[in-house]
């Protein structure tokens, strides 16, 4: 059976969910883009094989994301917008009774802050509703490299990692590592920072410790300093000329749309987890789960380059869960994306495009 979707931001990630949606027709069968500007869903359209709806929508305004739930009714909606946009599409959604998945948690504009409890305050409501909201179904959410504005609040602020109950607190990127990244990669610096998908495995399971690494440029960690000792990361008004200017949103004005980045980004993106703990029979056991994506063999597929890729196929994924397999994805309530049975998720991954490879290492982490 096939289904009607409405995707929102025409952004990198946007595009790529769309892409990866009008391939598969017996799931998707009808597909809505929609963004602040048309333009941009139109020329995605354009991309595509087979036609898609598109339209304008400030996704900031819960009446005009009403209307248009309400006219176009789709079983579910991906919210590739930006995290600011969150609440009020999760608002829409139940007013006009739509399934919900984003991959980043909600972020207030005026607060360097990122936290669920905004959206897991949902609960109550979608159980109600009989909806689903699917979180944080991207490939790492929340922060991410390609979109500066909130990739720079991110790692401007302090770190912040789980042990033994409780939050460590750390300066901006005071811990750095060298991590030998598989597959050809070779060593490269990473940080431990905070990121928000610590805040909910460290709800839904019992985990010693937690951490998050995110490898950087020397040159990038430069710009970064630089940045911040001038101000330009500030997210309150400043008076410039007589008018009020956030400088952050300044920059990234300046800065080039993560969307535009792709013909020009090459190498490889490589993301996956470490695990150590203890097997079933009680013996020490050490687990790395990666998967390794080329940039330019995803501009290839979707115009798109290897960061905006790793997001938007896991949305997609949700989304063909959430329409194919309602018992165990379709639950009412609000759900991070490790609360379901990740099985069916996984092969989903080796199926469409982001395929994980695994090893058991003998070797503790580097560093530790
Ligand atoms: P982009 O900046 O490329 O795209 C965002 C899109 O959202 C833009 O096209 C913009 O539209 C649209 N948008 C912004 N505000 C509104 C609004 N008020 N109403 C309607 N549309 C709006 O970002 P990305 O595609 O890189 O990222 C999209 C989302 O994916 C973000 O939430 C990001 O945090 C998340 N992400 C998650 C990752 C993960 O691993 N979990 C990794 C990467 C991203 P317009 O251009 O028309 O103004």
């Amino acid at each position: 059976m096939s289904h009607r979707v409405l995707i929102i931001g025409a952004g990198g990630v946007g595009r790529v969910v769309v892409h990866k949606c009008a391939q598969l027709p017996d799931v998707f069968g009808e597909i809505m883009l929609a963004s602040r500007t048309k333009s941009k869903c139109d020329s995605i359209a354009a991309e595509l094989k087979r036609p898609i709806q598109t339209a304008a929508v400030d996704a900031d305004n819960v009446p005009e994301l009403v209307k248009l739930l309400k006219s176009y009714k789709p079983e579910v909606v991906i919210n590739v917008a930006l995290p600011y946009q969150d609440l009020t599409i999760m608002d829409a959604c139940l007013e006009a009774g739509v399934h919900y998945i984003d991959t980043a948690n909600y972020e207030p504009r005026d607060v360097a802050k990122f936290e669920y409890h905004w959206q897991w305050a949902y609960q109550d409501k979608f159980k109600k509703a009989g909806l689903t909201a699917l979180l944080g179904c991207g490939f790492d959410p929340g922060v991410t490299n390609v979109n500066p504005e909130i990739n720079l609040r991110e790692v401007t602020a302090n770190g912040r990692y789980w042990q033994d109950g409780k939050w460590v607190e750390t300066k901006p990127l005071e811990i750095k590592r060298s991590f030998p990244f598989p597959d050809g990669i070779g060593p490269k610096n990473i940080y431990c920072l905070y990121h928000e998908e610590l805040e909910s495995l460290t709800k839904h399971f019992d985990i010693r410790r937690a951490r998050f690494w995110m490898t950087f440029g020397d040159a990038y960690i430069k710009h970064m300093e630089v940045l911040v000792n001038v101000g330009m990361t500030g997210i309150h008004p400043v008076k410039h000329k007589g008018v009020d200017i956030i400088p952050i949103e300044f920059l990234k004005t300046l800065l080039p749309e993560p969307g535009t980045l792709g013909a020009d980004t090459k190498g490889k993106t490589c993301i996956g987890n470490w695990i150590e703990g203890i097997d079933k029979n009680g013996q020490p056991l050490r687990y790395y789960v990666y998967n390794i994506c080329d940039h330019q063999e995803c501009f290839k597929e979707t115009n798109s380059q290897g960061v905006s890729y790793t997001t938007g196929v896991p949305a997609m994924i949700a989304a063909r869960q959430l329409l194919t397999n309602p018992t165990e994805y379709r639950q009412p309530g609000v759900w991070n994306i490790e609360q379901l049975n990740p099985d069916p998720f996984m092969a989903d991954l080796n199926a469409y495009g982001l395929p994980w490879l695994e090893t058991w290492p003998t070797e503790p982490l580097p560093g530790e």
